[in-house]
């Protein structure tokens, strides 16, 4: 299953280039007493409505894909994490251009720990990425996304995968700079997430996917997510050890190499083999 968040807020479920409008079949779930729960209301429910949504969307009319604005697919996350230097390549990237590691100390991902984004930073592939420092270097990071379906803590790696709702496109991008890696990806726009949500079930393993990404037609990243230094599971278990994950929590699981700049005007296409693929447009601060 797949599915989407698009235009005013409505939820959809893709079939090949429509979109299943089933947002009215769903009106309980956005009835939520203050305060809300941790965690995304449509992903922590999403298994309840799962048979309720596939059976709106055999009956409901599509809309052509091309014509609605694709939003991020998890709307409230209660914590985007990323990881850092998670492929060799991307790691020895780091070796060689200093504006990527601004002669911070080579760690490793095991001695470096993961890292929190901004929530406020979440977009889908529209709006897109507006950049806000021109004078800077702002770089695209593609990553294979993991979107968390359950809570849990401290979950043991040969678990982990149960708490998974479902994977989509992530794009960590970057402000190049001396500053805390918390605040250079945490700016407005900065963590795209697109172009929806594959459930889990689409997915036999995370750790043997094609990821690739162009900006204006030109290749930049491509590798594959069997090169993962620690892999999908892993990561949940060792997050865990620090943070309660919650339903809707998003794990971008570190960039390969190929990172570059982009410049407003710019069309970022990202492919992520048994996900899809998102266009996402870099635009100018108005
Ligand atoms: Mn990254």
């Amino acid at each position: 299953l797949r599915i989407c968040r698009f235009d005013a807020d409505r939820i959809g479920v893709i079939k090949g280039d429509q979109v299943i409008d089933v947002t009215d079949g769903l009106s309980d779930l956005l009835s939520t007493r203050y305060p809300y729960p941790p965690g995304d209301a449509l992903i922590t429910n999403l298994g309840r409505l799962r048979p309720k949504i596939e059976t709106m969307s055999q009956s409901a009319a599509g809309i052509p894909l091309a014509k609605v604005r694709l939003l991020s697919p998890v709307a409230n996350p209660s914590k985007i994490i990323g990881a850092p230097v998670n492929y060799q390549k991307h790691l020895e990237e780091g070796d060689r251009d200093n504006e990527i590691r601004q002669g911070r100390p080579r760690l490793t991902i095991g001695e470096a720990g993961l890292f929190l984004k901004a929530n406020s930073s979440l977009v889908g592939p529209y709006p897109g990425v507006t950049v806000r420092f021109p004078d800077r270097r702002t770089d695209h990071e593609l990553e294979l996304a993991v979107i968390i379906g359950r809570k849990g803590s401290d979950v043991p790696e040969n678990k982990a995968l149960d708490l998974v709702a479902g994977y989509a496109i992530g794009l960590d991008m970057t402000v190049r700079g001396k500053e805390d890696r918390s605040m250079r990806k945490s700016v407005d726009s900065y963590s795209v997430l697109g172009p929806w949500l594959v459930t889990r079930d689409e997915i036999a393993d995370p750790g043997k996917l094609d990821i690739a990404l162009t900006v204006n037609g030109e290749t930049r990243q491509s590798s594959n997510t069997s090169l993962l230094i620690y892999g999908v599971a892993k990561q949940i278990a060792w997050a865990s050890t620090f943070y309660t994950l919650y339903p809707g929590d998003v794990i971008m699981t570190g960039t390969p190499e190929g990172v570059g700049p982009v410049h407003p005007g710019d069309i970022m296409r990202a492919e992520i083999q048994g996900i899809g693929a998102m266009e996402v447009r870099v635009r100018a601060q108005e």
